[in-house]
């Protein structure tokens, strides 16, 4: 099969250097399009990194030698889907969110499909916030926005916020199994590679915790009950439960977002941990007969050492694509509480990214 030509906005950044890498042996897209911001356009993609590489694995040798563009240069990017080297682009730009929301619109409006990790078009109506495995049918929003904007072939879909990727499939899972949760509470631990590079200043994370995040709390709580909400008659309803109250912190871990979550459930409640247990195993998100390559074999995993999951250890799991999961146990106040865990830069950001277009090209709307 011949590979989609893709394009990274953001490409030198966090986020944009794990497309990258993750990348480099896809077997659907093949990134051919490398842009950023103005410090970085007109040098090679192997110049404009040099000094600032993050990863263990490196940049395929096509893509070092790519010359960064500036993504706000919308023209470059329509030259090149016209030479057919950028088909559609993933968005992992990190600059105001009305420039973004409105450089991302000039894409779609110039027939350039985004999918997005950015947190501008989140709660823009006619957006779906996808996570492959928990809302697929959400991507049926497209057609609707494509027809209201005017726009033939580009439309803008993004992923939420990386922190609750740790607990949002394993209460997919249960509410699929019919014990829907009605109240969580969720303290979680957020790696610092969270806040981009540099982020957060050393000295004020080397042995030390940071109780604020700016933001996150906000769209902990809210972005679920979009993702949990519904399409109805061409419009998102949104989900009214679960009741969500977050506590977000900043840990000294470099990858990945750990959770502890407390869940009261309706009236009606599993049995026992072990039917849990059993529920996780079994969840698959997606129907058994969509195969896509990023999607992990097994969604959540359950660990049943009590000192299980921890970021060294279950970081790398499926991919970096697996939620982990541990401590299952009674709730004092709640019903069961449990740890959860998934990685930042992977399964929250540009893995649940090329999973969602892998989704989208599954159903058709890319390619
Ligand atoms: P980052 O490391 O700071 O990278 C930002 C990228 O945006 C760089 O490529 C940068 O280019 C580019 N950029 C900055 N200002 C720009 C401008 N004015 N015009 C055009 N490009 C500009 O940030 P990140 O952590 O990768 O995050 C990228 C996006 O993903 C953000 O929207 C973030 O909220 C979201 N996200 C991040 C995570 C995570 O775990 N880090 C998880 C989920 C979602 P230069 O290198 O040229 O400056």
């Amino acid at each position: 099969m011949e590979k989609i030509p893709v394009g990274i906005l953001g490409a030198t950044g966090m986020v944009g250097q794990q497309y990258i890498t993750l990348l480099n042996d896809h077997p659907w897209f093949e990134v051919r399009y490398a842009a950023a911001s103005p410090r970085s356009a007109g040098k090679k993609y192997e110049e404009a990194v040099a000094g600032r590489w993050h990863l263990a694995k490196t940049y395929a040798p096509h893509v070092g030698g790519l010359i960064v563009e500036d993504a706000n240069d919308v023209n470059r990017a329509i030259a090149a889907f016209k030479k057919g080297d950028c088909s559609f682009v993933f968005s992992a730009l990190e600059m105001g969110k009305d420039e973004t929301r409105s450089l991302e619109e000039q894409y779609a409006a110039a027939g350039i499909p985004v999918i997005s990790n950015a947190s501008a078009h989140r709660w823009t109506p006619d957006v779906p916030v996808l996570i492959a495995e928990v809302n697929p049918d959400h991507a049926d929003i497209i057609p609707v926005q494509k027809k209201a904007r005017g726009w033939d072939r580009g439309f803008i879909a993004v992923k939420p916020n990386c922190s609750i990727q740790s607990y949002m499939a394993p209460i997919h899972a249960l509410t699929k199994a019919g014990y829907a949760a009605q109240r969580i509470i969720v303290t979680t631990l957020q790696a610092v590679s969270g806040a981009g590079y540099p982020g957060v200043p050393s000295l004020d994370m080397i042995d030390n915790i940071v109780p604020y995040i700016g933001g996150e709390e906000e769209k902990s709580e809210e972005e679920p009950l979009k993702i949990f909400g519904s399409i109805e008659n061409g419009v998102f309803k949104n989900s009214e439960l679960p009741k969500i109250s977050a506590h977000c912190n900043r840990v000294p871990v470099t990858d990945g977002h750990f959770a502890c979550v407390s869940l009261e459930f309706g009236v009606k409640k599993p049995a026992s941990m072990e039917e849990i247990i059993k529920i996780w195993a079994a969840y698959r998100g997606l129907p058994q007969e969509v195969d896509l390559p990023m999607a992990p074999k097994q969604p959540v995993i359950y660990r049943e050492e009590n000192n299980r999951p921890q970021p060294r250890k279950d970081r790398d799991t499926d991919k970096a694509m697996a939620v982990v999961i541990g401590r299952l146990r009674p709730c004092n106040v709640f019903d069961i509480r449990f740890a959860a865990f998934s990685h930042n830069t992977v399964r929250g950001a540009a893995g649940g990214g090329i999973l969602n277009a892998e989704l989208l090209k599954y159903k058709g709307y890319l390619g």
